[in-house]
């Protein structure tokens, strides 16, 4: 038993999973909630005999930490949080912690868009070829619970900015930077460059054993790059060869030089379409050659991987008309890359819960693609601020099933309906999947 005590704030998947590893590491621990804990979490804390409580934090109590696992949701300035900094407590976040405690290697993929689907892709061609490999970070089970139950030699971990915040001494084998765009700017502030700060912690400690791949074609990830020049071996990825890239597209394929050879394949025969997948390809692609996949191994995988859902996934076509689910666009960029890859007059669904959003992005792509717009939101006063006069036809709804009956009725044969709302979805629906659920729902009930 050590004596020292670990207190957990937070007791979400993140949280639930740091205290599981402190206790079995054998130290005491505490988990303190300021809301509800949803039953699953609370159940798992019984079963493992963790003391914690829940609908509000004990100051005292959180106060005899000698350290702290927050979870990324909770904001650095929050009361508790701002207490235990003027004690001089040390706060890290769930990730830090975990990393402690195994040296398998660790693949980190960050950005403000393509994370999920970078390292959901990752992991189908690790595991394909065989590798003894794991999923974490910002999905699925935690990292924590993972390092603490299971023995992997390769972690492909889904950074956002809310946990790259809370990393001091990780250190990332391999780090992917896909793109940085504005988004979840009220959590800082309005200030973008604390947010790109955030992001550019995914390569802080790299040596030059370690790689840093990222997008070359981004301009403020190659402004950050040429600010921190970091001591790092680089693969950058782009979409035409600049000379040192280690992933671009020529003559309809994409190729990656990793290791003194070359890779190349048709950019026809990548499982995921349009031209924002082209560079989750590429990127997951130099991270494959970089563990030494083979080439038939990454061509088969990058061929066959299913997608993720609510992400551009194809959900029926009625009619002759195709409905698309991209629910998880919750920022105007995603819905940028959503709009650019459609082939037909589209009706779009956006709306919601509004993150500072500038409609200016994809006004072009809007008054070129888009034959009618509705808005699905409680309040929609900023969206007809924005397009009204820009397009011809616009809805008003405020529910899935109105928003999926005005898109029937308002399609016509060799249309697409896509729902890719630029917002977040708390004002309607749980989350993003529940919105994203509903769609698909009401779609097949057409
Ligand atoms: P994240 O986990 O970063 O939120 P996802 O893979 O869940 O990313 O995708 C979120 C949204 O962004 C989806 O609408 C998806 O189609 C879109 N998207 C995926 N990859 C990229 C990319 N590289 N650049 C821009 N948008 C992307």
């Amino acid at each position: 038993m050590n004596d020292k005590l670990i207190v957990v704030l937070g007791g979400g998947e993140s949280g639930v999973g740091s205290a599981y590893l402190a206790q079995k590491k054998g130290f005491r621990v505490f988990l303190s909630d300021s809301g509800k804990l949803k039953d699953k979490h609370r159940e798992a804390l019984l079963s493992y005999g963790i003391d914690f409580e829940e609908d509000g934090h004990t100051a005292y109590k959180v106060l005899q930490a000698d350290e702290v696992v927050k979870s990324p949701g909770i904001p650095d300035n929050s009361p508790i949080i701002i207490k235990l900094i003027e004690k001089g407590v040390h706060v890290i976040s769930e990730i830090e912690y975990a990393a402690r405690y195994t040296n398998a290697k660790l693949i980190c993929v960050t950005g403000s868009n393509g994370k999920t689907t970078t390292v959901s892709l990752i992991y189908h061609i690790l595991k394909s070829a065989g590798l003894n490999v794991a999923l974490a970070g910002n999905i699925g089970v935690s990292f924590a619970k993972q390092v603490a139950e299971e023995k992997f030699d390769y972690y492909v971990l889904e950074l956002s900015s809310f946990q790259l915040e809370g990393l001091y001494e990780f250190k990332a084998d391999v780090a992917v930077l896909l793109n940085i765009t504005p988004d979840h700017l009220d959590r800082y502030n309005y200030n973008l460059q604390d947010y790109i700060d955030a992001k550019m912690r995914i390569i802080r400690n790299q040596q030059i054993d370690d790689a840093f791949i990222y997008w070359d074609d981004d301009p403020v990830v190659t402004r950050e790059i040429e600010k921190l020049k970091p001591q790092v071996t680089r693969y950058p990825f782009s979409e035409i060869n600049k000379g040192l890239s280690a992933g671009y597209i020529e003559n309809g394929r994409i190729f990656i030089n990793s290791k003194g050879s070359t890779f190349n394949m048709e950019l026809e025969l990548l499982a995921l379409e349009g031209m924002h997948n082209v560079y989750n390809s590429l990127a997951s692609g130099i991270v494959a050659k970089l563990m030494d996949i083979t080439d038939d191994q990454l061509r088969e995988s990058l061929a066959d991987f299913k997608g993720v859902p609510h992400r551009l996934e194809k959900v029926a076509s009625i009619r002759g008309v195709q409905y698309i689910n991209d629910s998880k666009a919750t920022n105007v960029n995603s819905c940028w890359y959503a709009l650019q890859s459609m082939r037909s007059k589209t009706i779009l669904i956006i709306g919601g819960v509004d993150k500072g959003n500038n409609y200016q992005e994809i006004e072009e792509l809007v008054t070129s693609k888009v034959k009618a717009l509705i808005f699905m939101g409680k309040d929609n006063s900023k969206l007809h601020s924005f397009f009204d006069g820009k397009i011809d036809v616009i809805k008003d709804v405020d529910s899935m099933s109105d928003a999926v009956k005005s898109a029937y009725e308002l399609a016509e044969k060799g249309d697409t309906v896509l729902l890719s709302p630029c917002c977040a979805s708390f004002d309607l629906f749980d989350n993003y999947e529940d919105r994203g659920d509903q769609f698909k729902e009401y779609v097949r009930k057409l």
